[in-house]
């Protein structure tokens, strides 16, 4: 006979594997481990709400950069004098805006669409036009509280994999004890492409869209890979244009530049919270950090503040692998100048390549990089089975969402190489994007020396949890209390981090019901 929680699924035809798929198969596995209720079960294996919608934008004139060779039909084409430099935006692929009066007032040498600029290249002229971008919200579980997760600028973005991210928002509220669930979304887009005053429009009208969906109780958006502090802001001035009461829906996202109300301490808080966790793992070894290797796949927000603050402490980096290319200095890279190489606003991918401090390696060269730590910080589905049976590092500590595939993480465990699941050692940002949105209900807030302490308290006696959980070592030290969320056996961190984040979902179905 049928089990009744079979009887009430409705049977999948052709069960087909997708990036979410593979994404839930840890929470079906701890499902199974802890006999999660199955209407808990149901509720949590899709999400609540998948919003899809578009967002169009009016796009500035451009200049397209044309190949050596596609120039030099324009060999005799004169060049145009530009009187108002700073009108000319340049981006990151090559491209360049026309801002403001750019070439108002300038003897401009037009032929079949395309001039000559000072610096010798020809360009094509493309007017702008409007444009339209697809852009996502999904609110995945609001149990323990209203949905919480980043917005995502990129080009590589689909409806299942902001399922995905959502989801892990929910373990990882839950894991972090913070009084959210779980969302994700943002725009299929390449930010790189567009100028400042561009994004801005796309924002603001994202915003204008995403308005009647959140709400400061409701689902709080951050920062995540593409967008930031400027992003933030603006999507905040947007959701409170006309609002009277503007103080009041601050708390609308997080990851704000902290002179408008965004917390100390913020910016570094999910580098920062990967390394404490790194940090308890040595010391349950009784070690520390001096003298570590260790290695970043991404240089961005997560990548490079745990890199520096890793390097504070002592530890060595010998390696960085970012989208534009790889570095490598097996007598360890000076983090503060690489960091101000990454900053420097002539440097406008924003890449550790051409950092003089470091040679250049391939991307496939930099994953057998021998050091004891790898640090994923760049995005999912990085680490699979070929590259998982070649790595040399001892712990991995997953910075970035999903970093390893499940047929990685079996050869991890395998080969005996530790783990640091991305649910407890990223969830740094979204412990302090809490204390920012009770910092604005509160109308207050904190030193930042006050935000790292709690920080640092919460994730070391989650992570501690979790290592009991996973050692099957029930207890209550003074700092935390594993004795509800062990389950009678050994099981490995993913699934440990996991138990601790259903467990805590499950209390409040339990507990407070479902309502109809
Ligand atoms: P970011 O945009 O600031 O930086 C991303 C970095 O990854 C860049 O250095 C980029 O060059 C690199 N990168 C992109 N594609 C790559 C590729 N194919 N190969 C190698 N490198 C690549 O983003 P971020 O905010 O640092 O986020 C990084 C990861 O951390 C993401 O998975 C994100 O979801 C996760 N995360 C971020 C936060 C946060 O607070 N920002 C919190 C939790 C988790």
């Amino acid at each position: 006979m049928a089990e009744p929680q079979n009887f009430m699924r409705v049977p999948d035809p052709s069960p087909k594997r997708t990036l979410y798929t593979d994404a839930m198969e840890i929470f079906h596995r701890a499902a199974d481990t802890i006999g999660l209720a199955p209407r808990v079960r149901l509720e949590l294996e899709e999400p609540d709400y998948e919003h899809i919608f578009y967002v169009t934008a009016k796009l500035k004139d451009r200049l397209r950069p044309l190949s050596p060779e596609a120039a030099r039909s324009f060999g005799d084409l004169p060049v145009t004098q530009v009187r108002d430099p700073n009108g000319l935006e340049r981006l990151a692929d090559g491209q360049i805006l026309l801002n403001g009066k750019a070439l108002l007032g300038s003897d401009v040498m037009i032929r079949r669409g395309h001039l000559r600029l000072p610096d010798g290249g020809v360009y094509q002229l493309i007017p702008g036009e409007s444009q339209r971008f697809k852009a996502y919200r999904v609110q995945h579980n609001q149990a323990r509280g209203p949905y919480k997760g980043g917005i995502r600028y990129h080009r590589e973005v689909s409806l299942d994999l902001f399922k995905a991210l959502a989801a892990e928002m929910t373990w990882k509220t839950a894991i972090a004890e913070v009084p959210f669930g779980g969302g994700k979304g943002g725009i299929q887009i390449d930010p790189r492409q567009y100028g400042r005053e561009e994004l801005e429009a796309i924002t603001l009208r994202f915003m204008y869209k995403l308005k009647r969906l959140i709400g400061p109780n409701i689902d709080i958006p951050a920062p995540d890979v593409g967008t930031n502090g400027e992003i933030m802001a603006l999507m905040m001035r947007q959701y409170l244009d006309g609002e009277n009461e503007r103080h009041v829906g601050r708390a609308i996202v997080t990851g704000k530049d902290v002179r408008i109300g965004g917390s100390e301490g913020r910016v570094k808080a999910t580098g920062r919270g990967v390394v404490y966790c790194i940090e308890d793992y040595y010391a349950d070894k009784g070690e520390t950090l001096k003298g570590k290797t260790f290695t970043v796949q991404g240089f961005g927000n997560v990548g490079s503040y745990a890199a520096e603050i890793m390097g504070n402490l002592g530890a060595r980096l010998l390696a960085v692998n970012d989208y534009d290319g790889t570095i490598y200095n097996p007598d360890g890279i000076d983090v503060a100048a690489l960091l101000a190489h990454v900053q420097d606003p002539k440097n406008l991918k924003r890449s550790v390549v051409g950092f003089p401090g470091a040679q250049k390696i391939e991307k496939s060269d930099f994953w057998e990089v021998p050091a004891e730590i790898l640090i994923p910080a760049a995005l999912g589905g990085e680490i699979t089975s070929d590259i998982a049976e070649k790595l040399k590092c001892k712990l991995i500590a997953e910075g970035a969402n999903g970093p390893t595939t499940p047929d990685a993480d079996r050869i991890l465990l395998k080969r005996g190489i530790d783990l640091i699941p991305d649910i407890i050692a990223n969830a740094g940002g979204v412990t302090v994007s809490y204390y920012e949105w009770i910092q604005n209900k509160r109308m207050e807030s904190w030193t930042e020396s006050e935000v790292n302490a709690k920080l640092e308290h919460a994730l070391k006696r989650n992570y501690r949890i979790i290592r009991d959980i996973s050692r099957n070592n029930p207890r209550r030290t003074e700092m935390h209390d594993s004795r509800p969320f062990c389950v009678g056996k050994q099981v490995e961190p993913r699934l440990a981090a996991m138990i601790l984040a259903l467990k805590r979902i499950e209390a409040h179905y339990v507990i407070e019901g479902f309502s109809q």
